[in-house]
């Protein structure tokens, strides 16, 4: 009997879970409870404290009072900072008014899905996926149409895989750049080739999910679809938040610049649901986006290293193949060829083999099939050297007792 079969929930929540993270994590802490050594690389979440001028500017907004409701968008001062980044940064310019603040960026993404999204509604969504894409929208009432997006083309969307989703009923195109699972990022020339079809199917709007913006390794640059084609302004949301390259993911603190039309309407759902953020967490958002910058250079010299740590370790692994992320701290390994070598030992699929890493070898990673891609497996390299040394080995030695 299905959950809402019992009645005792709406049918809103028929299929919604828990993600596989939250429930690999869980197990992971659950295997470390009983005293096993885990090596957990199941989340995103960076592993260094945030900054001491950011928790002083927390504190001192705290001694100073600032502890009342702000404006639903978010405080004048958090949105003149957004404003700020945005010039600075991203070579772009956003009214107060076309800016809005969220509890993370995951609030952002939900509220524009719940504001624009009804039965019927499609949202094109590129596999390998962030998984809440997909819930959120089934959330929201719509129907995801999931582009598989190959690793033989860099796990980006072709401009012909794009014109074959958009429908009539079509109203986002989802872009996550750099990606997680994948940490493939869009070239301009790419962004520009998908934004000349978009100009021929006005109905579609773009939610560029640029939480990674920050991260990005050398050789590589961000580039966001708007700087790929200016009339798409009117209807892109473009979303970014301080949780990963300030290490500030306790702090919920994200935000989406956009049309004010649509900013507007996702401030009446914060206002029925949330209000704002917390107020302390927005003023240590002023002094993250503000402040000194060179502490996101630190945090990605530090992960680049960790980056070298696990591609170096697993490609020197027979079965597995991988690309090097050109940005976030995510590297997705296509393991088909492993799997074909290991029938008849009881390891079916990515999911087998994930359970198998966490069981046996005391390493968390998470299936593709949790991102839209079976036969992969992601693993967060937003963790320790040593522990992400231990990883490779532990994950080295599994694969040999296998091929045993
Ligand atoms: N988008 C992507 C692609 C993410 O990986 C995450 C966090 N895992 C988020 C959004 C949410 O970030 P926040 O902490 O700002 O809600």
């Amino acid at each position: 009997m299905s959950a809402c079969e019992s009645r005792s929930l709406a049918r809103r929540m028929d299929g919604l879970a828990l993600s596989d993270i939250v429930q690999i994590k869980q197990r992971a802490a659950q295997l470390a409870g009983e005293g096993r050594r885990i090596v957990d690389l199941s989340i995103g979440e960076p592993d260094f404290d945030t900054p001491h001028h950011i928790r002083d500017a927390a504190a001192s907004a705290m001694a100073s009072g600032a502890t009342h409701y702000t404006a639903t968008a978010g405080t004048p001062a958090l949105r003149a900072a957004i404003a700020r980044k945005l010039a600075r940064d991203n070579r772009r310019t956003a009214a107060p008014g076309e800016i809005i603040v969220g509890v993370g960026a995951k609030q952002i993404i939900a509220n524009a899905l719940l504001a624009t999204v009804e039965a019927g509604d499609e949202v094109i969504i590129p596999a390998p996926f962030w998984s809440n894409y997909v819930d959120m929208v089934r959330f929201a009432g719509g129907t995801p149409v999931i582009v598989p997006c190959a690793m033989a083309n860099g796990f980006l969307m072709t401009p012909d895989q794009l014109e074959a989703a958009v429908t009539p009923r079509t109203r986002w195109l989802m872009l996550n750049s750099p990606s997680n699972p994948t940490g493939a990022c869009y070239t301009l020339d790419r962004l520009r080739a998908l934004a000349h079809i978009l100009e021929r199917h006005p109905h579609v709007r773009v939610m560029e999910d640029a939480i990674y913006e920050r991260l990005i390794y050398p050789g590589h640059t961000y580039h966001s679809i708007l700087d790929a084609s200016t009339a798409l302004s009117d209807r892109t949301l473009w979303i970014s938040g301080v949780s990963k390259a300030f290490a500030m993911t306790g702090w919920r603190i994200g935000y989406g610049v956009g049309p004010k039309p649509l900013i507007d309407a996702m401030a009446v759902v914060s206002a029925q649901t949330t209000s704002h953020p917390c107020s302390i967490a927005q003023a240590a958002a002023v002094a993250a986006l503000d402040g000194c910058q060179d502490v996101i250079d630190q945090f990605r010299s530090a992960f680049e290293r960790r980056r070298a740590i696990v591609c170096d370790g697993l490609s020197a692994l027979p079965g597995i193949d991988l690309i090097a992320p050109a940005g976030a701290f995510y590297l997705f390994a296509g393991v088909s060829e492993l799997l074909a070598t290991m029938t008849g030992r009881g390891i079916e699929n990515d999911r087998g083999l994930a359970d198998y890493f966490l069981e046996s070898a005391g390493v968390a990673l998470v299936p593709g099939s949790s991102f839209g891609a079976p036969g992969h497996v992601r693993l967060s390299f937003a963790a320790a050297d040593d522990a992400l040394r231990h990883a490779v080995d532990r994950i080295t030695a599994a694969v040999r007792a296998l091929a045993r």
